[in-house]
């Protein structure tokens, strides 16, 4: 047996084609979406994001603006910063870029961002309605992560998940939408890293996610034979040849790299029934919905 790929790339097509309907439907009313990434200081990956959602924008006709503050902003700096973007009825989203400076405490920022221009999901305000399963908004890698669930067919009911990784923007919230059914939810569990025995909980488990950043840590026989595999992790591990030395780069003389997620997949595909592939499972949906949350918010200032 193996397993079948849960294609996120098929997934996020379809998706946006929906939203670009929606999208048409601003402009045929006048208004244009706008999301504004902030960003203080230079990082190289965070780069790499803003690049990621630029792209996403243009393709879905969004205007996309990014602003950068000096390293040496302070945190008054930067609430004033985005208290005006809460006051400009031009801007429907922001997006706070990580990491910022250590002397600013994301938390505070977070709190500060109108929660109907919160396209990250990430303000408490929008992180309370997820408990009481009103939310509007959610935080985009662990929303992608759950369609790609849907996407399966799965029935979630009397199923038991297991969620490996308790961080608030992947872990946490996985938690609290797997529970917004009064009568149909699953029966969650969440392990993390002072789990005494993770293997114990994921071989009973009929549905696994993990978004750890560890390449290899969930290995085939920690999984459940026909079990559902969500691979939120993101990792660059070295190319091996068949002796297990690593590939120098011919071009650059250093070794080759590839992203691998936390799963040892080639393993695991022949034990579950179906898992998203590292790359293209979870992270083209990660940026879908943060187009989805824009829409939702642009839907909410109305
Ligand atoms: P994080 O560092 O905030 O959290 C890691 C979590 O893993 C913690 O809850 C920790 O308790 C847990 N953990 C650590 N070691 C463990 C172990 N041995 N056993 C069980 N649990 C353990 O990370 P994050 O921001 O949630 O990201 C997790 C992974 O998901 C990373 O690889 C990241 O790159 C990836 N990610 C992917 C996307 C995407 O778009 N696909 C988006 C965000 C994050």
């Amino acid at each position: 047996m193996s397993a079948q790929l849960l294609d996120g790339e098929a997934l996020a097509k379809r998706i946006k084609e929906g939203l670009k309907k929606e999208i048409e439907g601003f402009k045929a009313k006048g208004k244009e979406l706008k999301l504004i990434a902030v960003q203080v200081g230079e990082n190289a990956a965070s780069r790499v994001y803003v690049n990621q959602q630029k792209k996403a924008c243009e393709e879905m006709n969004i205007k996309y603006e990014l602003k950068e503050l000096a390293a040496v902003t302070t945190e008054k700096e930067l609430l004033d910063f985005i208290e005006n973007l809460n006051n400009d009825s031009s801007v429907t989203g922001i997006i706070l870029q990580m990491p910022l400076p250590k002397e600013i405490d994301p938390k505070n920022i977070q709190v500060k961002i109108s929660p109907k221009k919160d396209v990250e999901g990430l303000n408490p305000y929008n992180m309370g309605l997820l408990v009481y399963g009103k939310h509007v908004v959610a935080p985009c890698t662990a929303m992608g992560a759950v369609e790609l669930l849907k996407s399966s067919g799965v029935e979630l009911k009397g199923k038991e998940v297991v969620i490996i990784g308790h961080s608030e923007i992947v872990g946490k919230p996985i938690l609290l939408l797997m529970l917004q059914s009064l009568t149909e939810s699953p029966t969650p569990t969440v392990c993390h890293i002072a789990t005494k025995d993770t293997s114990a909980h994921t071989k009973k488990a009929d549905i696994v996610f993990v978004a750890v950043g560890k390449a290899g840590l969930v290995k085939a026989e920690m999984l459940k034979p026909g079990s559902i595999v969500i691979d939120i992790g993101i990792n660059r591990v070295p190319v091996l040849d068949a002796d297990g030395a690593r590939i120098i780069d011919e071009k650059t003389g250093k070794p080759k790299m590839k992203t691998v997620g936390d799963v040892e997949t080639e393993k695991a595909k022949e034990v579950c029934s179906m898992i998203s592939p590292v790359p293209g499972g979870v992270g083209p949906l990660t940026v879908t919905m943060l187009i989805k949350n824009t829409v939702e918010c642009a839907k909410w200032q109305e």
